[in-house]
């Protein structure tokens, strides 16, 4: 008899929301990280009202700690331009992983998810499956791996983690600050086919840039162009990491592993979110373990999951139709014309990040504004 019904691999977003899913519905479930937690995480910590509304429905509770910093106004500018300060927009939260990953694995950890963090894997055996610790091999039925970005279990199943060609990188910078009352700003185009973001957080800012990784050779250059921009001088460590940006599997795992979160590609390839769909997607490969385990069937948990994910995957595909729409020179100026004079486009774009909204409704009045985008661009290069 395997030791747990279900092992979960890696404690972030995607990891814990699995791993308190099935525990509540009565599974056995060892949660795993090679990190002792607190740990840090490379991210803005950018907490939308999407990622809000999925946590509260996963774990139960109003915020995930207390004293996050919430914001009601966002500056949006775009290729060096402003294009609007929105202010009683839906509640975005700036978040530490630091506070916001450990909070995630205590309440994953109360509902009686056992607790194996802090150890070092030595072994993940995709088809028993079982995980090596330091001194012990633990087994189970099926095994969820929200190893992230750059997921083990992934390389494992399919030889990389990641596809070279679609996935994007990000540099970042916290910048240590007495005064953070600066807005949560984003900058369209501050990396080619990327952004940069400038959070506030309660004890300073955190400011990135990301994009597209093959279109952007010299990142650094970019995040130096931003800061200047920003008037920001700081001599803190610049950090960078790979984000999966739109090139998510289409089979998210293999016999009895399911992929969740980063680890299967789900990051919004517009607004680089990641840790709502982490979430979500360790909650429905814990239900689809779930499920299949009820029916007697765990070979079934594949296919369920896949079926489960559907939504986030159509959404993710949309999303990469509408980039163009952003980043080609020929269409830019009237994005940005468009984003500026369009209340519809800007109140669609907030209703997207507080998750009231999907890419499907912004893609229809998208593509019923190419010609006028095409109008604006061609009228604003023949007038420049
Ligand atoms: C610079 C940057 C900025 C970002 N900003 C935002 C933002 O503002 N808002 C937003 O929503 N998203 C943002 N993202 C994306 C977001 O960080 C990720 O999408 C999210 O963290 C994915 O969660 P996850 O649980 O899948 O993986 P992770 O959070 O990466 O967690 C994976 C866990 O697995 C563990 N692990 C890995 N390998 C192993 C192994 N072999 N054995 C054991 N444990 C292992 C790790 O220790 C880690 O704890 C950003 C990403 C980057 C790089």
């Amino acid at each position: 008899m395997a030791d747990f019904d279900l092992l979960v691999l890696g404690a972030g977003p995607a990891g814990s929301a699995a791993a308190i899913t099935a525990t509540r519905a009565g599974l056995r479930v060892a949660l795993i990280d090679k990190h002792r937690f607190p740990r840090n995480k490379l991210c803005g910590g950018g907490f939308t009202g999407r990622s809000m509304r999925y946590f509260q429905e996963i774990f139960g509770t109003d915020l995930p700690y207390d004293g996050m910093l919430r914001r009601d106004a966002v500056s949006f500018c775009a290729f060096g331009q402003e294009v609007g300060h929105f202010t009683n927009v839906p509640p975005l939260h700036m978040t530490m992983r630091w506070d916001l990953d450990h909070a995630l694995l205590r309440a994953a950890v109360a509902a009686g998810a056992t607790d194996l963090t802090g150890q070092p894997v030595s072994a993940i055996d995709t088809l028993t499956p079982s995980v090596t610790l330091r001194d012990q091999t633990v087994t189970a039925r099926l095994l969820i791996a929200a190893d992230g970005v750059n997921s083990t279990t992934a390389r494992a199943l399919f030889g990389k983690a990641f596809d070279a060609d679609t996935i994007g990188f990000a540099l970042e910078v916290e910048v240590p600050s007495d005064t953070p009352d600066t807005p949560v700003r984003i900058d369209f185009g501050a990396a080619d086919w990327g952004y940069g973001w400038d959070f506030p957080k309660t004890s300073g800012r955190t400011i990135g840039v990301g994009g597209i990784l093959r279109r952007n050779g010299d990142l650094k250059t970019a995040l130096a162009t931003y800061l200047r921009h920003l008037d920001v001088t700081t001599d803190s460590p610049i950090k960078g990491q790979f984000l999966p940006f739109g090139a998510y599997r289409r089979v998210p795992g293999k016999g009895p592993v399911l992929l969740a979160g980063d680890a299967a590609g789900l990051v919004d390839p517009i607004t680089g979110e990641g840790i709502a769909y982490a979430m979500k997607s360790g909650q429905l490969a814990a239900q689809s373990a779930v499920a299949a385990m009820r029916s007697g069937a765990p070979a079934t948990a594949l296919p369920l999951y896949r079926d489960a994910l559907r939504p986030i995957h159509r959404a993710i595909s949309q999303a990469r139709m509408i980039r163009p729409m952003i980043f080609l020179p020929a269409l830019r100026g009237g994005f940005v014309a468009g984003f500026r004079n369009s209340s519809t486009l800007r109140t669609e774009y907030l209703r997207l990040l507080a998750g009231e909204t999907e890419y499907g409704q912004i893609t229809r009045r998208t593509i019923a504004r190419i010609p006028r985008l095409f109008m604006r661009s061609a009228f604003r290069q023949t007038s420049a």
